[in-house]
């Protein structure tokens, strides 16, 4: 195993996951005393100054790194992603209905559970194929009438990726939990995005939301408050107590975003980080066998399969051996997933790959 300080493993986990070391150590030293505030930040008064400060520089560089145009709010919002399956349609869907596009598990459970506050079109379903494609969105039969259409940027259990920002005449709502920062993202081309942190942006607790300002003034009267996206907009995301440290947590990732040159930057490390456990996919003669579609294969969560149950079990737990941590799949899908979000070291992926190799050496 590749030398690394306090002795980490290599962690593949597609979330909670890997965080930047730089990251951690901060937290660790900021600890007891805060930037001379006497006290950590899981103890400050979320209405004190000094955590105010905390929570407008988070947003400030999270809006600095995307490029978030003035007219879209950015919010922090408890519950996960999974509470935007329901804001998301009780806020935009006016009494209508809304087209979902289904790539994968967690666009199925969006659509699913969308269902409960509206009606929903799914306008494409890749589950017949094992969800292994992404479509064309000139090709697809969009409603005129739907508030919006909704899908997922990449699939995180079965690795598929939309690669570009689509072009959409209707409203866009984009679920970008599993690779938001991972590339430049045009947020012009959205209504809505939105993720839970605990991959690219820090730990979990939080969800970021960024919403256009006309659909915020479109959303419906009479909502509970918790879930109206104007109280949160109207109250700098603190309608009750905000998840203060995991907020912290998800600035301190997003300053070393920046320090790392950007999103833009992002993107070649992670170009490159996929390229070598792609390569050693393609070049072993069948004995790997990836999942996705060549054109959207993820850059996050590399998935691939080996013949039998068997191999893949002794694939797994042979890697733990080498340093190399969570990469079985999804307990639905099985095979192997190897999460490598933009904190994940490109060190651990060479060292994956050459236990791809020998590993294929010696079972082939
Ligand atoms: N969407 C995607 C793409 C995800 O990967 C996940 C979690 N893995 C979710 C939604 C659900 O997120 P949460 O656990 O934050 O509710």
């Amino acid at each position: 195993m590749a030398t690394q300080p306090y002795h980490r493993v290599f962690n593949f986990s597609a979330g909670p996951s890997t965080l930047p070391v730089e990251v951690l150590e901060q937290i660790r030293d900021e600890m007891l005393n805060w930037n001379g505030s006497g006290m950590s930040v899981l103890e400050m008064s979320h209405r004190g100054k000094v955590y105010e400060g905390i929570h407008a520089e988070t947003q400030a560089t999270l809006r600095e790194i995307m490029e978030i145009p003035d007219n879209y709010k950015v919010l922090f919002i408890q519950g996960g992603a999974t509470l935007q399956n329901v804001m998301v349609p009780m806020n935009l869907i006016y009494g209508g209905d809304a087209d979902y596009i289904v790539t994968g598990t967690w666009g199925a459970k969006t659509a699913k559970e969308a269902t409960t506050v509206g009606r929903i079109n799914r306008i494409y379903d890749d589950k017949a194929n094992g969800y292994r494609s992404v479509p064309n969105f000139d090709e697809l039969d969009l409603t005129p009438r739907a508030a919006y259409v909704h899908f997922v940027t990449n699939e995180t259990i079965q690795g598929v990726e939309f690669k570009t920002d689509p072009v959409c005449s209707n409203i866009l709502v984009g679920d970008v939990s599993s690779n938001v920062l991972s590339r430049p993202i045009d947020v012009s081309k959205y209504g809505l995005l939105y993720g839970g942190a605990q991959k690219n942006q820090g730990g979990s607790g939080v969800a970021t939301v960024i919403i256009r300002d006309d659909l915020l003034a479109r959303t419906p009267e009479g909502l509970s408050p918790m879930l109206d996206y104007r109280e949160y907009a109207n109250n700098d995301s603190m309608p009750n107590t905000p998840p203060t440290f995991a907020i912290y947590v998800c600035g301190l990732v997003y300053k070393w975003v920046k320090g790392m040159g950007g999103t833009t930057a992002m993107q070649a490390r992670n170009e490159a980080k996929a390229k070598l456990i792609y390569d050693a996919v393609d070049n072993s003669n069948g004995f790997y066998k990836g999942h996705a579609d060549l054109n959207c294969r993820s850059l996050m969560n590399i998935t691939f399969n080996l013949g039998s149950e068997d191999l893949t079990n002794a694939f797994a737990k042979e890697a733990t051996t080498h340093g190399l941590d969570g990469l079985k799949g999804h307990r639905s899908v099985g095979g192997i997933r190897a999460s490598v979000y933009n904190a994940f070291p490109p060190e651990g992926c060479q060292v994956l790959a050459d236990f791809m190799a020998d590993f294929a050496k010696r079972n082939g």
